[in-house]
């Protein structure tokens, strides 16, 4: 609806008691523009890590390990609840912080007896970050006067059961969510939703992927049909590189799309890949700000509308990818071989984030994650076997660990020579390129850098940047 305000609050936003107050602040400034307010929470910062890392000691047989970060996490809840509300207050969300830390520990030691994690039971582990900070923030709510309740995605959020990267059903989830937010936002109150979590339809609870609050935000917004979506984070907005790497980084105040789909897939974590299409597709409004600088510098990401400011608006890299590639002079008779290639590596379920052919059809390079590599490269020498043993296809290699250096601008296919430009600012900061792609909608240019030159090639192409 026209009045309704989705707002997404990461990590860091919530990952301390000032934060939590900037949030509070926040919420309240919006109820003054808007009617309905909906708060979506990730998990407080490093949380989603710890749950992650005690599974995983459980399942390498360590029982203690596991049961101090519980304490750890109980001790950091607890306390930010003090600072926030008095006891009363803190009641409701102190027994559900207790609860989820106690299936913890029943979950982990399960893993242990088990001697591993399926991805089910890592999904059910790593939604008691959001499951506990969804509590803790609505009793800050509602210590300061702000009335808020807690609900768990898990009730509204159907998914299908692709744990660790779970698809919504939409339709399914509209209706539950006007079933379990319409009455609280009737009775005037904010409902404080848990990101990064669904559920099947059996109810058993997936996750969206790592980053998916972002996620939780656009599929509330279009189940909601809110009018704007705004993603609160720890920087001013989508910047022109990571301002990690590069400190000089600026505020983009305003990117189509188009761009910030191909830096969101490219790496650029500050939102979530999928967050974008449903948002675009419902026309809503999506903004990116700052939490610790609400008056600040913000991006509002608007349709591509043919602006085309700057040429090179921003630069993004995506690490821990391995280089694959084909090779032999034989290649060029076999047919189909683009086609064989790729739908060997689908069959591993892994993703291609990036395609270059060598126009002499004499190689063939690709790049997916570097824990894929080994059932990539086992998939292409089943799939082309008989090529192999002929030697029409010599080789099939990998590269060590690489990073994808993709730039990024709506301008770029306007402007001559800017591979040119990249080239020659990259062969000043002396960065190898091994491999180079161009996106299919001439927004972006990826190129393949050793991991160790990344952010070298970051800062060298981020001199190319204009804002303007
Ligand atoms: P949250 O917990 O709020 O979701 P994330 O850590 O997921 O926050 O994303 C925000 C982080 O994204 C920033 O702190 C920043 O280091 C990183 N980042 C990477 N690329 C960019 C970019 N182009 N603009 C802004 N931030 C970026
Ligand atoms: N807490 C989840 C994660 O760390 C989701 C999110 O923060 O967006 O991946
Ligand atoms: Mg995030």
């Amino acid at each position: 609806m026209s009045n309704t305000l989705v707002m997404k609050f990461g990590g860091t936003s919530v990952g301390s008691a000032p934060a939590i107050r900037q949030l509070v602040a926040i919420t309240r400034a919006a109820q003054a523009d808007w009617p309905r307010v909906i708060v979506i929470v990730s998990a407080m910062s490093g949380v989603t890590d710890t749950l992650l890392k005690g599974a995983a000691q459980a399942a390498a047989g360590d029982e203690s390990v596991p049961d101090r970060l519980a304490e750890q996490l109980r001790a950091r809840h607890n306390a930010t609840l003090d600072e926030l509300a008095g006891e009363g207050q803190a009641a409701d969300a102190r027994a559900v912080i207790d609860g989820l830390l106690g299936e913890f520990h029943a979950l982990c030691h399960a893993v242990r007896v088990l001697g591993e994690a399926s991805p089910r039971a890592l999904d059910t582990i790593a939604s008691f970050g959001e499951r506990m900070s969804a509590p803790l923030v609505t009793a800050a709510l509602n210590a300061a006067g702000l009335p808020a309740a807690a609900v768990d995605s898990a009730r509204v959020v159907v998914t299908d059961a692709v744990y660790q990267s779970a698809t919504p059903d939409m339709d399914a989830t509209a209706a539950r969510a006007a079933e379990v937010l319409e009455p609280l936002l009737a009775a005037g109150r904010v409902p404080v939703v848990t990101g990064f979590i669904g559920a099947t339809p059996a109810g058993v609870v997936t996750t969206l992927g790592r980053g998916g609050s972002d996620f939780s935000a656009a599929i509330f917004g279009v189940a909601l049909g809110a009018a704007e979506v705004w993603i609160w984070t720890d920087v001013n907005g989508v910047m022109t590189a990571d301002p990690r790497i590069v400190p000089e980084a600026r505020t983009l105040p305003v990117l189509t799309f188009r761009e910030i789909s191909e830096l969101a897939f490219y790496g650029a974590k500050v939102l979530h890949p999928k967050t974008i299409r449903p948002v675009v597709e419902r026309r809503a409004a999506l903004w990116v700000k700052n939490t610790f600088n609400p008056g600040g510098p913000a991006t509002r990401v608007i349709p591509d509308n043919g602006h085309a400011a700057g040429s090179v608006r921003s630069v993004t890299a995506f690490r821990g990818q391995c280089i694959l590639t084909l090779e032999g002079r034989g290649m060029l008779g076999i047919p189909g071989i683009a086609a064989r290639t790729f739908a060997a590596v689908a069959r591993t379920g892994t993703s291609v984030a990036m395609i270059s052919q060598a126009s002499s059809e004499q190689s063939i390079c690709f790049v997916v994650p570097c824990p894929s590599t080994a059932a990539v490269v086992r998939a292409l020498e089943d799939e082309f076997r008989l090529e192999l043993a002929r030697r029409d296809i010599d080789s099939i290699t990998s590269s060590p660990e690489s990073a994808v250096v993709t730039v990024v601008g709506a301008g770029m296919k306007h402007t001559p020579g800017i591979a040119g430009k990249i080239f020659s600012a990259l062969g000043q900061a002396g960065v190898n390129v091994a491999a180079i792609a161009q996106g299919s909608s001439e927004c972006s240019i990826s190129l393949v850098v050793a991991a160790a030159d990344a952010d070298a090639a970051v800062r060298a192409v981020h001199t190319l940047v204009q804002t303007d």
